[in-house]
């Protein structure tokens, strides 16, 4: 019997991280099980580590699948902002997030593709893509053999830096490459004395043009790193970076792995698809440009990207098909990129504030009982603390 179900497919979505997850499934479940989908990832989606803190809206995560508190690590019901010289803000909210156990819930997802009559390899790698008359040519490799499948239309949801689409002549203007990569760092440490309800964010010039974190993980392991501007240069390796900080400020921690990503979060205006090959998730560079989420961001993007290709399924000429791969982008930025764009120029002007505002604002902040520290009156005491950004600010507030 062969290893695939079939050689011809009618999508063949190449990465089974959340994009890719969600792609198929609304995919199969659209078309019912009329079209053939294929789901490939070079790797099971549920095996340790996934190279992320975990951290989602639950809200928004919710109104994309069902939460499951079997996946989920911990509620989180406040958020400290500290300062470099270490003052803290609080922001109190019901419903700050959760920590997702992200293997747990690539499962569960993984289970609804099956559901849905998604046919699933995670132990294929796809090398190479190519343009042929009415789709691609697939070429996979698996346990030391190879095999080239068809497909008409391909989702490209295999993350950051988009290997799979580069140099493909017919794509011109889709490619991303790595220009929007910003490099992050974390550590799966103990000993660290943590609050299990809150997430703690860090800002200033340890962490240029990013920040630095601690995300609770099971009330004694955290999860502490940093993300930096894509364009720091560093004299020394992040890891070494988050060793030395990790030893400065938690001399008592016991820092049991350290792993590191790239997180892509470029919004552009660049089509999503082409050629009836389309992307989704971090090979979108769907990535929230401030925040760095982009777990729910990736399910959006599949989510969207599916309905657009089982409509170009419908499609009737090449004309139509044109017009829905184009819709693809148009219908990514009503949903996020336009506010992701917006962010993107308010984080140059983020990226501008100085230590020594940091601290005048959470110095401000945290003379304030818990319940007046607002996200409101957060944004505004770190603008009354650098009073310029209001001038900076003017040019995305319109
Ligand atoms: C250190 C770090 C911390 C983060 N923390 C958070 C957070 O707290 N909250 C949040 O919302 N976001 C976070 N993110 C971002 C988040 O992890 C990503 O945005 C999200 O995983 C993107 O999903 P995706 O499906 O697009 O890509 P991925 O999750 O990267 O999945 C891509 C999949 O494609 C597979 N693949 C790649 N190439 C091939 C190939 N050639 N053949 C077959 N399979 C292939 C990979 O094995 C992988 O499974 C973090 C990122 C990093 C790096």
């Amino acid at each position: 019997m062969s290893f695939f179900h079939s050689k011809v497919y009618d999508t063949v979505i190449c990465g089974a991280g959340p994009a890719g997850l969600m792609a198929a499934c609304t995919l199969g479940k659209l078309t019912s099980g009329a079209r053939r989908v294929l789901l490939l990832d070079k790797k099971e989606p549920w095996k340790e580590p996934i190279f992320c803190a975990e951290a989602v809206s639950t809200s928004r995560l919710g109104k994309l699948w069902p939460v499951d508190p079997s996946w989920v690590r911990g509620s989180i019901s406040g958020i400290y902002f500290t300062s470099p010289s270490r003052y803290r803000a609080e922001f109190y909210s019901e419903d700050c997030g959760c920590l997702l156990n992200r293997a747990g819930f690539h499962h569960a997802l993984a289970d609804g593709c099956t559901s849905a009559g998604v046919e699933t390899h995670f132990d294929v790698l796809v090398k190479k893509l190519t343009r042929v008359e009415d789709g691609w040519n697939i070429d996979v490799t698996f346990g030391g053999n190879e095999e080239t499948l068809f497909a008409k239309t391909v989702i490209d949801a295999s993350g950051p830096g988009c290997r799979l689409t580069r140099d493909i002549e017919c794509l011109k203007g889709i490619e991303s490459g790595d220009t929007d990569l910003e490099p992050a760092v974390f550590a799966v440490a103990e000993g660290i004395e943590h609050s299990r309800e809150h997430i703690e964010l860090f800002f200033g010039s340890e962490f240029p043009n990013g920040y630095g974190w601690i995300f609770p993980r099971d009330g004694v392991e955290v999860n502490i790193g940093f993300v930096l501007g894509k364009d720091v240069k560093l004299g020394t390796s992040l890891r070494q970076k988050l060793q030395d900080f990790i030893a400065k400020h938690y001399p008592e921690a016991t820092v049991k792995a350290i792993y590191g990503g790239m997180i892509a979060c470029g919004q552009s205006d660049r089509p999503l698809a082409k050629c009836g090959l389309f992307k989704a998730g971090d090979a979108a560079s769907v990535v929230n440009p401030i925040s760095r989420s982009g777990i729910v961001e990736s399910l959006l993007c599949g989510k969207i990207v599916a309905a657009c290709v089982s409509e170009w399924f419908k499609a009737e000429s090449e004309a139509d098909r044109e017009k829905i791969e184009a819709m693809a982008l148009t219908r990514w930025m009503d949903a996020l990129g336009k506010s992701h764009r917006q962010l993107s120029r308010a984080k140059n002007v983020f990226n501008s504030i100085s230590d020594k505002q940091f601290d005048r604002a959470a110095r401000y902040l945290s003379t304030l009982p818990r319940e007046k520290q607002t996200l409101f009156r957060i944004f505004f005491s770190v603008l009354w603390a650098c009073p310029s950004l209001i001038w900076k600010m003017r040019s995305f507030l319109h």
